[in-house]
C-alpha cells in the first residue's frame, strides 16, 4: 500500500480560504475554496490569544488596517526608523504587525497585564492555524512570516529585544520560529495524525512554488495590486530605493533573502475600467481592445488613485492621463491603462536590478492579470525580459506543498521540485530598442507630472 499520496496546502487569504492537494507532480487533484465575510490574513495579521482557552482576547487586526499609524508616526519621530530597516529590513508602517500588537496590549482591557503574565499568545495566521491544527500544542511560525512583524532580527533570526521594549511586547507572547520547510507538529483534526511540515508568508510560498530557488529568480504577481520578489542569495541587500528586504522560504537554517517591491493599484486599474469607468464588461475583454490598435496613440495613465509606492513613495500622488489628443479613442485609453501594469512593475524591476546587481534571466508569472496576453507581450517589450507564465498559477498552495512535501521526502530535493514546473506560455521581446526607449521616456514624464501635480497640492496647503 502506498502511504504518502499527496500534500494538502491550505492558502489562508484574506477573503477565502482554500486547501489545494497537489500529487507528485505538483497537479492539483482536489480544491475546495470557502469565501468568508470577515476579513482575516496575509502575512502581517495579528492575533492574541488565551494560551489556556484559545479564545482570541480581540478580533484579529488585519494587515490593511491603518488604526496603528500614530504609533508609527510616533517612532519615526522617535527617531527609530533607520534601526528598524537595519534589523527587520522593513520601512516602518502600520501594515507590519508589531503596531498591532502594541495596540491590541494598550487599548484592550486587561489584556498587558495578562501579556506580562505569560497567559496570552500572539501569532500571525500561520501561526494560529498551527495552535488550533495542533489542538494548543504548538506556538511556531517560519521565518518568512516573522519576518513581515518587524519584531524580526532578519541577520540573527531571533526577535529583537530592543523593539520589543519599545512596543512594550513581553517576550513570552512571541511564536518560536523555524525555517519554512521543517516539522511544526501534527494535527488529527482530518482524520489520522498528519504531519504539517511547511508554513510561509504568501509572497515568499509563491516564489518558492515559481521554483525561483536561485539569486537574480524574479517572480511578479498581477493580482489586484502587484507583487515582486527577487531571490538575492545569502547576503541580505537593504533598499536605498524603498524596496523590503525579506526572507526567502527554505528548508535550510541558514536562510537565502528576497527583495520585495509591491505595486498598489495593478489589476485594481482593470477593474476601474470597467466598474467606474464602465468600458469593458469583464477584465479579460480588456486584451481585445489593447489589441485593436497598434499602440496607446500617445496616451499615459498614471494609476496612482491612493499614491505611488517603491520606488518614487509619493503618497499624495494621484492618477493622470497625458498625451490626450482629438484621435484618442476608447481602445487607446484601455490599452494605456493596461500598459500602465507594465511600466510600474518595469520600475520596480528596474530598482531590484540596480539595487541587486543581479542579472536576471527570467521573470515568472502570475495572478489574475498574468492571463492577459497582450499585457505579458508588453511587459516583455518594455523589460527586455524572458517571460514564463506557468501551466499552475495556484502558486502560492504550490510553494507550502512543496515546502512540506520535501522535509517529509515526498520530493527528494529542488532538482526534482523544477522538474514539475511547466511553462504554459513564453513571451520574448520583439521591440525594436529605439522604440522601447521612447515609451520608457514618455512614462517617466507622464510619472513626473502625477508628482508634480501632488507637490502643487502640498504647497497649496501649506
Ligand atoms: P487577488 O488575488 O489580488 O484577488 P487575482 O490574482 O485573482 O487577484 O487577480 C484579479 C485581478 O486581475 C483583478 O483586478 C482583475 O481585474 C484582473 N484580471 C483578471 N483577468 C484579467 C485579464 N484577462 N486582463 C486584465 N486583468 C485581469
Amino acid at each position: 500500500m502506498e502511504t504518502k499520496k499527496y500534500v494538502i496546502a491550505m492558502d489562508q487569504g484574506t477573503t477565502s480560504s482554500r486547501a489545494i492537494l497537489f500529487n507528485k507532480r505538483g497537479e492539483i487533484q482536489s480544491s475546495q475554496q470557502r469565501e468568508f465575510r470577515r476579513i482575516t490574513n496575509q502575512r502581517e495579521t495579528t492575533v492574541i490569544w488565551d494560551a489556556s482557552t484559545g479564545r482570541p482576547v480581540y478580533n484579529a487586526i488585519v494587515w490593511q488596517c491603518r488604526r496603528t499609524s500614530d504609533i508609527i508616526d510616533k517612532l519615526k519621530s522617535d527617531g527609530l526608523s533607520g534601526y528598524i530597516q537595519e534589523k527587520t529590513g522593513l520601512i516602518p508602517d502600520a501594515y507590519f504587525s508589531a503596531s498591532k500588537i502594541a495596540w491590541i496590549l494598550r487599548n484592550v482591557p486587561g489584556v498587558k497585564e495578562r501579556a506580562k503574565r505569560g497567559e496570552l499568545r500572539f501569532g500571525t495566521i500561520d501561526s494560529w492555524l498551527i495552535w488550533n491544527m495542533t489542538g494548543g500544542r504548538v506556538h511556531a511560525t517560519d521565518y518568512t512570516n516573522a519576518s513581515r512583524t518587524m519584531l524580526f532580527d532578519i541577520h540573527k533570526l531571533c526577535w529583537d529585544e530592543e523593539i520589543l521594549d519599545y512596543f512594550g511586547i513581553p517576550a513570552s507572547l512571541l511564536p518560536e520560529v523555524r525555517p519554512s520547510s521543517s516539522y511544526f507538529g501534527e494535527t488529527e483534526r482530518f482524520g489520522g495524525a498528519i504531519p504539517i511540515c511547511g508554513a510561509a508568508g504568501d509572497q515568499q510560498a509563491a516564489l518558492f512554488g515559481q521554483c525561483g530557488f536561485n539569486p537574480g529568480d524574479v517572480k511578479c504577481t498581477y493580482g489586484t495590486g502587484g507583487f515582486m520578489l527577487m531571490n538575492t542569495g545569502r547576503e541580505p541587500i537593504h533598499s536605498q530605493k524603498g524596496l523590503l528586504t525579506t526572507i526567502a522560504a527554505g528548508e535550510e537554517d541558514r536562510v537565502s533573502y528576497a527583495l520585495e517591491g509591491s505595486v498598489f493599484i495593478a489589476g485594481a486599474a482593470i477593474q476601474w475600467l470597467r466598474d467606474e469607468m464602465r468600458m469593458i464588461r469583464t477584465s479579460p475583454q480588456s486584451q481585445t481592445y489593447c489589441e485593436a490598435v497598434p499602440d496607446s496613440g500617445g496616451v499615459y495613465i498614471v494609476p496612482a488613485f491612493s499614491g505611488m509606492g517603491a520606488p518614487y513613495w509619493e503618497q499624495y500622488a494621484r492618477g493622470t492621463i497625458v498625451g490626450l489628443t482629438r484621435g484618442v479613442s476608447k481602445d487607446h485609453f484601455i490599452r494605456a491603462t493596461v500598459e500602465s501594469l507594465a511600466y510600474q512593475m518595469n520600475d520596480l524591476l528596474s530598482a531590484m536590478k540596480e539595487e541587486s546587481r543581479l542579472s536576471l534571466s527570467t521573470l515568472k508569472v502570475d495572478g489574475g492579470a498574468s492571463a492577459n496576453d497582450f499585457l505579458m507581450q508588453f511587459q516583455s517589450d518594455i523589460s527586455g525580459v524572458h517571460i514564463e507564465r506557468p501551466q499552475c498559477i495556484e502558486t502560492t498552495a504550490l510553494g507550502a506543498a512543496y515546502l512540506a512535501g520535501l522535509r517529509v521526502g515526498y520530493w527528494k530535493d529542488r532538482n526534482e521540485i523544477r522538474s514539475n514546473w511547466a511553462c504554459e506560455h513564453e513571451f520574448v521581446p520583439t521591440i525594436a530598442p529605439e522604440n522601447r526607449k521612447k515609451l520608457l521616456k514618455g512614462w517617466k514624464k507622464a510619472v513626473k507630472t502625477a508628482i508634480f501635480w501632488a507637490q502643487e497640492e502640498e504647497n497649496d496647503t501649506v
